[in-house]
């Protein structure tokens, strides 16, 4: 008969863990504390890696992000391991991957996360014509809502982007921000583009997010390094406190 009592006692000192939600099949996992709804009309351009702000994030709050895929032997990897910590991130996909791989793509948005743009063949956008540039950015958002759709349109569903290379220009800046279409840079990235093993990797993450407190992660779903240290990742997340924030696009117009 003690054991209700016993129950409503430890959900009286734990009010945050008992209002979040469950997730199936893991009780200690990460979970995604809550979503922040992004528009280009408050946040045109965000991340401190490149730009002046970041997104409004509290202490120990972070975004996570996935560039270049969807890729068939990584990416389905990152989505499992996002899935059993109950974590949504956002996926900035690259077209011509998205066209390839429409099943991964659908997947990704089935599964609850957010799917950004970066451009169809990942070219350095700051080193051809601005049409051209803008060419290619759309012809990356027509690939990406095809795959995820069966609609080829060049208005995003979710109107974020990234450069790749973070290779900007501001005469591109501004024609994205007049398009209502959010530019990420990053806060914090894993150098994932380096050859590292998974443990180096996951150490040189956790110390570079450990200066930064809170803000946007990069990282790669490409690369097998960083879907091998994700589960391990994510829950080092955990046992240190931070929070994860999913991102979501904002009602276009103002509001
Ligand atoms: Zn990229």
């Amino acid at each position: 008969m003690i054991r209700p009592l016993a129950v409503l006692a430890v959900a009286a000192m734990l009010p945050l863990a008992a209002m979040a939600e469950p997730c199936p099949g893991n009780p200690q996992a990460l979970g995604t504390e809550r979503t922040l709804t992004v528009a280009a009309t408050t946040s045109p351009r965000v991340g401190r890696k490149e730009f002046a702000a970041t997104l409004p994030l509290g202490p120990k709050e972070l975004v996570l992000t996935f560039d270049d895929g969807p890729w068939p032997t990584t990416t389905p990897k990152v989505l499992d391991a996002l899935k059993s910590e109950c974590v949504l991130a956002t996926f900035f996909l690259v077209g011509r991957n998205a066209e390839a791989h429409a099943g991964i793509v659908r997947r990704i948005l089935a599964e609850g996360h957010s799917v950004g743009h970066h451009t169809y063949a990942h070219p350095l956008l700051d080193h051809m014509p601005i049409e051209k540039a803008e060419t290619e950015i759309d012809r990356g958002i027509a690939a990406d809502e095809f795959a995820a759709t069966g609609q080829r349109r060049t208005t995003p569903t979710t109107p974020f982007f990234r450069f790749p290379g973070f290779a900007s220009t501001p005469a591109l800046l501004d024609r994205l921000q007049a398009r209502g279409i959010v530019v990420f840079g990053a806060d914090v990235w894993a150098s994932d583009w380096l050859a590292m093993t998974p443990e180096q990797e996951l150490q040189l993450i956790l110390n570079r997010i450990a200066k930064i407190d809170h803000g946007i992660v990069l990282l790669h779903d490409t690369k097998a390094q960083t879907a091998h240290m994700l589960p391990a990742f994510l829950r080092e997340l955990k046992k240190r406190g931070y929070r994860i924030v999913h991102i979501v696009a904002g009602s276009s117009g103002a509001s």
